[in-house]
């Protein structure tokens, strides 16, 4: 079976598109050039026989699927824009990508008969009500939407009101399009809040690090020490996690139409500083001191992600295995872009 993956080279695709060619696909996956895509085959050469390149420049152009989709049985769409620090017009930087980015591909579907699956990464963002974060006391089940509109999220000059929006926005396309036309194929949705764990994407510098683990790198490699950040999203799940429930869920009878809020954990920032202090004596002196840290998890929301352990049956890492190796990788990653 071929999978097509969007956003091949990003920090969850990477990972998706490994679990797919471990499970026995062959991969289509999508960058926006065509170095990115030989970037990313370059750094995995023992999985060049399945994998193929689909070179997609802009996802809001019409047809931008319309070669891609061909052939293929799966489709997951991961490509979206994160990056809230760059956003400088909501629209054409959010907005329109993510929205359109969905529906173009569901659009594209109409032409491979072939297609059985759609899974669809969702997030936290889509789920959770962000002025009322870190919302103490309130259940965020499977079922809970962020109401934010179009027109909101326009006007917003809050950059994480604005991504949580388009996230929602473009889930709500998915599921729109299903009621709308019918197709043939079922889809799944997955909404991950902070994604950790090892990066494995092709990176030239920490400068090029993604998103949720900039979060992460600032707190343990200096920044951090006149103030500990408060913990935005106090919710994680390991990307390994995250990319296993894609591929079950292209798979299982069970994940059919289903959304999937995926949280694993609750954490605080000051466990990762404390984690990192313990496990690497020589980067004890650029961490903030945490020993009067006490967890209290009544102080934001609450969460349950037992339908997507039921039903895709997979129970979530541990939590400190996930932080742990999270320290591990980004210290050990810096080493060895230092100098680039
Ligand atoms: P990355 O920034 O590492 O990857 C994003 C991917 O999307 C890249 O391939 C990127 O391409 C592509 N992309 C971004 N903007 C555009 C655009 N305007 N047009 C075309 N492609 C674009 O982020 P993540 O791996 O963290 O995110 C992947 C998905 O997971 C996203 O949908 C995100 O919303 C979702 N998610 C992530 C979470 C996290 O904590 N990391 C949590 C919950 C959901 P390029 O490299 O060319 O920029």
């Amino acid at each position: 079976q071929t999978v097509l993956v969007t956003g091949t080279n990003g920090y969850l695709g990477t990972q998706v598109s490994l679990a797919f060619l471990e499970a026995g696909y062959t991969v289509r996956g999508t960058a926006r050039s065509l170095e990115k895509a030989k970037n990313w085959i370059a750094k995995f050469p023992m999985h060049e026989k399945n994998f193929e390149i689909a070179v997609v420049p802009d996802l809001t152009g019409e047809h931008a699927y319309d070669q891609a989709i061909v052939g293929v049985d799966v489709v997951v769409h991961t490509a979206s824009p994160v990056n809230v620090a760059s956003i400088k017009d909501n629209e054409q930087d959010m907005l329109l990508p993510a929205i359109w980015g969905t529906r173009n591909l569901l659009v594209a579907t109409k032409l491979e008969p072939s297609i059985q699956r759609v899974v669809y990464t969702s997030s936290f963002a889509a789920v959770c009500n962000p002025p009322l974060l870190p919302h103490a006391g309130h259940m965020y089940t499977d079922d809970s939407w962020n109401p934010a509109t179009y027109d909101e999220a326009k006007a917003s000059d809050n950059p994480f009101f604005v991504y949580c929006a388009s996230k929602t926005l473009a889930e709500q396309e998915v599921w729109k399009y299903i009621k709308e036309n019918k197709p043939s194929w079922h889809a799944t949705t997955i909404c991950p809040p902070l994604i950790l764990g090892p990066p494995l994407q092709p990176m030239s510098s920490m400068g090029s690090l993604n998103a949720s683990l900039v979060s992460i790198w600032t707190l343990i490699n200096g920044d951090s020490n006149h103030g500990i950040p408060e913990t935005h999203v106090p919710a994680l799940t390991d990307v390994r996690d995250i990319a296993k429930a894609h591929v079950l869920s292209a798979q299982k009878e069970e994940a059919k139409n289903e959304r999937f809020l995926v949280i694993a954990h609750h954490f605080k920032n000051e466990e990762v500083i404390d984690m990192a202090a313990e496990a690497h004596s020589e980067v004890r002196d650029r961490l903030p001191d945490v020993s009067s840290f006490k967890y209290d998890a009544s102080d934001h929301f609450r969460s349950d992600s037992t339908k997507v352990q039921k039903k895709l049956g997979f129970s979530f890492m541990p939590k400190d295995k996930s932080i742990r190796e999270t320290i591990d990788s980004l210290l050990e990653l810096d080493k060895k872009l230092e100098g680039y």
